[in-house]
């Protein structure tokens, strides 16, 4: 070796170590020696492990030669021995910490990427093996650490995320010891707010979720971020070792995965990978595509659904319900390609559209033929779009602006999930946009969790009762006492009701005994496109159907 590193490297003085070390290849002594360049600087190590027998043979003889006389020459070596072998040890707890260092997330002093993906390897060769039952992969993800970071600053995102190692560690009763069991359970940090945990002492996979549980209600409390108060809930994916899945890379994609619907299923949840969810995931990625494509082509267009006055069967208003039929899916449902804009930000381009579109239909149509026109155009707002704030302020008033039609005919309808999420940010917009002089109706009410009181508390005119609650009012006692108790509330606030989704005559009776004013429903109008619409609300068209209610 030094004449293969060349002219002046040279070999120091070697030490041995005192006691044999055993390792899959078998019991050794160790030698080792520093080699230097030309300027005297270490530039590596050479060992050489010489078999315990061999070694303690020759040992065994030297010292039959030293009772010959070579007993000092013996001590000689030995000493020398033990204060290199010192050394090197010195050194190789160094490495060791270095290593060590090499495999830790600095911020956290968990495991971080390559140091997991290890383990999962091991993990995966020992379930092979069968020397162990399952294991199991949990990836996390907290939903307000961006939040965080942006509105405290990185340093109190820093903070956040110790933290939470902090009792991930506790809740997992993991140490230190994690480093150096090889086959422990293990917490990593990918970076980020990613943390992701290894679980190798399952023994069935039921307790995945029953810890993934457990880490949530560690998570939940409140965490005191540099005198702010943070609420930050996770969501949490599972995979485990039964998908048959033996990619480690594919295993933590599969848990991230699941993660992401645990994320959609209203967060605060575990989730376990199924196969399922990679159809949906793609499913997904090409709604978002294609979409993305649509907006501003004739894909995407406007129907409008009647909203009838009970009493009298007219037509006071629409709902703009919007329709696709995509080039290369066929056509997608709203209750698809919805949530789907809500999350890519799609929405606010196509709330925007929706919007001017259904107004200048109203404007045109108040403009042409206004004994026919209904009063009001309704168009449903999605939190996505309320989070912009002025910006749906601003949309709103250019759209009024451009096609001339008055505040007063313009209806928001905003789910009562929605209105219920950012309270007090929600309430603001609302009161600015009832003071432009639009309406405000609340969507799906009874869906949320909000109690009967909110109805009172945010300013809307109109509340739509949920399709859910009007299916059972002929069959279930209970809703028809919630409903009625409903519906008396909304008239005592001086707010208008509307039921969705009447199918039949016997819910528009039921409905009419209990004080309902409005209902919208296939058993009245499906939703149609404009002409038609114009065209079943002609002005004689609909004498005529009032006169066959009456
Ligand atoms: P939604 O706001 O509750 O709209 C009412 C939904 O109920 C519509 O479904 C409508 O076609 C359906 N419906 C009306 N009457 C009946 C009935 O008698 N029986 C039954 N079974 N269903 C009835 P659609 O058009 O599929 O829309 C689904 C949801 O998608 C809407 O629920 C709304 O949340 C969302 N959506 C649709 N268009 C838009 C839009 O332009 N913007 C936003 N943000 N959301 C939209
Ligand atoms: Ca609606
Ligand atoms: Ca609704």
């Amino acid at each position: 070796m030094l004449r293969a590193l060349g002219d002046g490297v040279r070999h120091g003085e070697a030490g041995v170590t005192e006691q044999p070390s055993t390792d899959k290849w078998g019991t050794f002594m160790s030698a080792y020696s520093p080699i230097y360049d030309r300027d005297g600087r270490q530039i590596g190590i050479v060992g050489i492990d010489v078999d315990a027998a061999t070694f303690q043979s020759r040992m065994t003889a030297a010292r039959r030669w030293a009772v010959l006389g070579l007993a000092p020459a013996v001590l000689l070596i030995a000493v020398l021995g033990v204060g290199h072998y010192r050394s090197r040890l010195r050194s190789l707890v160094d490495e060791r910490h270095l290593r060590e260092n090499a495999q830790r997330d600095r911020l956290t002093g968990l495991a971080n990427r390559s140091l997991f993906m290890d383990r999962l390897q091991a993990a995966l060769q020992r379930v092979r093996e069968r020397q162990q039952p399952l294991f199991a992969v949990l990836f996390l993800d907290f939903d307000r650490f961006k939040l965080v970071n942006d509105t405290l600053g990185h340093a109190a995102g820093d903070e956040l995320l110790r933290q939470i190692a902090g009792r991930l560690r506790a809740a997992l009763r993991a140490n230190d010891l994690q480093f150096h069991a090889p086959a422990g359970n293990i917490i990593a940090r990918f970076g980020g707010d990613e943390f992701v945990v290894l679980l190798n002492d399952l023994a069935q996979i039921r307790d995945a979720i029953g810890i993934g549980e457990r880490l949530l209600t560690a998570l939940a409390p409140i965490y005191s971020i540099r005198d702010s108060d943070v609420h930050s809930s996770a969501s949490i994916g599972i995979v485990t070792s039964d998908t048959g899945t033996e990619d480690a890379e594919a295993i933590v994609r599969n848990a991230d995965v699941a993660m992401y619907e645990a994320k959609h299923a209203g967060r605060n949840c575990c989730v376990v990978f199924n196969d399922g969810m990679h159809q949906r995931l793609s499913r997904n990625v090409s709604i978002e595509a294609g979409l993305r494509r649509a907006l501003g082509t004739s894909e995407l267009e406007l129907v409008y659904q009647p909203i009838v006055e009970l009493e009298t069967g007219r037509v006071v208003s629409a709902e703009s319900l919007a329709r696709w039929r995509s080039a290369t899916l066929g056509e997608v449902k709203p209750s698809e390609f919805i949530p789907v804009a809500e999350e890519s930000g799609l929405i606010v381009p196509l709330g925007q559209w929706v919007m001017a579109e259904a107004c200048a239909m109203l404007a045109r149509w108040r403009h042409e033929d206004p004994a026919s026109a209904p009063l009001s155009i309704s168009v449903n707002v999605s939190r996505a779009e309320l989070a912009t704030g002025e910006r749906l302020l601003a949309s709103v008033r250019a759209t009024l602006g451009a096609t001339g039609l008055p505040p007063h005919c313009l209806q928001l309808e905003i789910t009562e999930r929605e209105t219920m999420r950012d309270a007090a940010a929600t309430r603001q917009i609302m009161q600015q946009l009832i003071a432009m002089g639009v309406t405000l109706a609340m969507d799906d009410f009874g869906t949320g969790s909000s109690s009967l009181a909110c109805l009172r508390d945010f300013p809307f005119q109109t509340i739509k009762i949920d399709r859910s609650f009007v299916s059972d009012l002929a069959t279930d006692h209970d809703v028809l006492a919630v409903i009625h108790a409903t519906i008396t509330l909304i008239g005592n606030l001086a707010k208008h009701s509307v039921a969705e989704g009447v199918e039949n005559a016997a819910q528009v009776a039921i409905l009419q005994s209990l004080g309902c004013r409005f209902a919208q429903g296939y058993h009245f109008y499906r939703p149609a496109a404009e002409s038609q619409l114009r065209a079943m609300l002609s002005s004689s068209d609909q004498q005529s159907q009032l006169a066959r209610r009456a």
